[in-house]
């Protein structure tokens, strides 16, 4: 399973945090590699201890621990970071240490070597703390430790365990750790890996074909979306991939060939379809009802238990929870867009079918949404999405299939693309060429 970092925050080894991290260890199989930060290393890094590092660097003497930990930090195959949250300092400081030590950009020299890299091996951070409630703190640091991960070392994957509510007087605390315990014991470090002949497909076409007139729009696409995946569908305009959409929601009817979501094809999908959530094209709502409303329109629809919540939490995760109340005549294009968003992920469905979700959305959210899109699939959710904005794409899929003019011309991993020494966009671009010149 490769290494492990383990960055030790936890104040004392009977520590609630340090109970629920050794949950999290105890599900490694590989070699675990434990860094001590609460002993004021990190965590109290004064400007003169900085000083002290940088002037160290210059002087080429590397026999500073916190050099070690800096490589460390990109050798990992895994990080795992525990930390009480109103160990406020504690995010800060990492940051601040890293930048200092010019790991970030990234770019560090260490041992004269002049290593360089541009992303930290690590494809998983976990963190994991005790929390408060709704307290400001715990997000800011949470936020923090999330884009540290993903928009610092490139690392995708990010799962939080928070015990919380520890702080609230009357607490059950012996309640809110073993609820915690429950989350880890569910978790697990590997995406699970299948045998060639056994694939895990959510969706999965075979010579797939849609005519329009004596155009196929899908010409024999053969596509195949893993469980876990983030499936990024690449094509110019008019390329075919709302077409292949609209074909697995069952939402025009197929002229040759097969596809099956969730192992149903034909008139079975129609059971599975509450599984999905989707946006396809631009979203359409009822402009005289408000976003709740419209929300809880889809939510009686899919027959979802708890419409209340979950109507709530997608408006809240889009960043419309302030405005539920408002008609929907009354939004801008991008607010129209994100309330897309959210009635697709109303009710966190296990796979998620998004057209180009990012359209009129301002270049925060962008960011906002593609961190939740990364959230969901550490949790579990497939995805299938198409955009171009390919720099995007790169920082959120880990597969790609490439459609041209209706046919499917290659499907890729993310490792693929790399191993040619590639962007996503540059691939693309080569691909594309190769297609017209053939
Ligand atoms: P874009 O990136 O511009 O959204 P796309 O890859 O999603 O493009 P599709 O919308 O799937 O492309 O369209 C594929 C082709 O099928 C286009 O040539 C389009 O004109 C044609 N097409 C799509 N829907 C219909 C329809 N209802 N009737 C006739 N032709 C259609």
């Amino acid at each position: 399973m490769g290494k492990l970092l383990f960055l030790n925050a936890c104040f004392t080894d009977d520590s609630r945090t340090k109970v629920l991290a050794d949950a999290v260890l105890k599900k490694w199989d590989g070699e675990i590699e434990e860094v001590i930060l609460n002993d004021g290393s990190i965590k109290a890094l004064t400007k003169e201890q900085l000083d002290k590092r940088m002037q160290l660097q210059e002087s080429g003497d590397f026999s500073d621990d916190m050099f070690k930990y800096a490589k460390q930090f990109v050798d990992a195959d895994v990080v795992v970071i525990a930390a009480p949250y109103w160990d406020m300092s504690f995010p800060a400081a990492l940051k601040n240490y890293i930048e200092q030590m010019n790991v970030s950009g990234i770019t560090f020299d260490m041992n004269g070597e002049g290593v360089i890299t541009t992303k930290c091996k690590a494809d998983r951070m976990v963190y994991i703390t005790t929390a408060g409630t709704n307290n400001a703190d715990f997000t800011y640091g949470m936020d923090y430790m999330k884009s540290l991960a993903r928009d610092f070392f490139g690392i995708k994957k990010f799962n939080t365990f928070k015990a919380e509510g520890l702080d609230v007087e009357g607490a059950d605390v012996d309640a809110i750790i073993s609820e915690t315990l429950a989350k880890i014991e569910k978790f697990s470090f590997v995406t699970k890996t299948v045998n060639e002949g056994e694939e895990d497909y959510i969706v999965e076409s075979k010579e797939l074909t849609k005519m329009y007139g004596n155009y196929a729009a899908n010409n024999k696409v053969s596509l195949h979306v893993r469980k876990g995946s983030i499936y990024g569908l690449i094509g110019r305009n008019g390329a075919g991939k709302s077409t292949f959409m609209r074909l697995l929601l069952g939402m025009t009817p197929i002229n040759e060939g097969e596809i099956s979501v969730f192992g149903k094809t034909g008139n079975e999908m129609a059971k599975v379809r509450n599984r999905i959530g989707f946006i396809i094209e631009n979203p359409t709502f009822y402009n005289y009802m408000s976003a709740y409303q419209n929300l809880k329109y889809r939510a009686d629809l899919i027959g979802l238990k708890n419409p209340d919540a979950a109507i709530k939490e997608a408006l809240q995760k889009v960043g419309l929870l302030d405005k539920m109340k408002n008609k929907v005549k009354g939004f801008s294009l991008g607010q129209k867009q994100l309330l897309g968003i959210a009635n697709a992920i109303l009710g966190n469905p296990e796979l998620l079918v998004l057209d180009e979700p990012t359209n009129g959305l301002d270049p925060i959210k962008i960011v906002e949404i593609r961190n939740m899109l990364l959230d969901m699939n550490a949790n579990g959710t497939t995805i299938l999405i198409s955009s171009h904005i390919l720099g995007e794409m790169g920082k959120l899929c880990s597969c790609y299939g490439f459609i041209l003019d209706g046919k499917l011309i290659r499907e890729v991993t993310e490792e693929e693309v790399e191993s040619e020494a590639l962007d996503v966009e540059e691939f693309f671009v080569e691909m594309a060429k190769g297609g017209q010149d053939a």
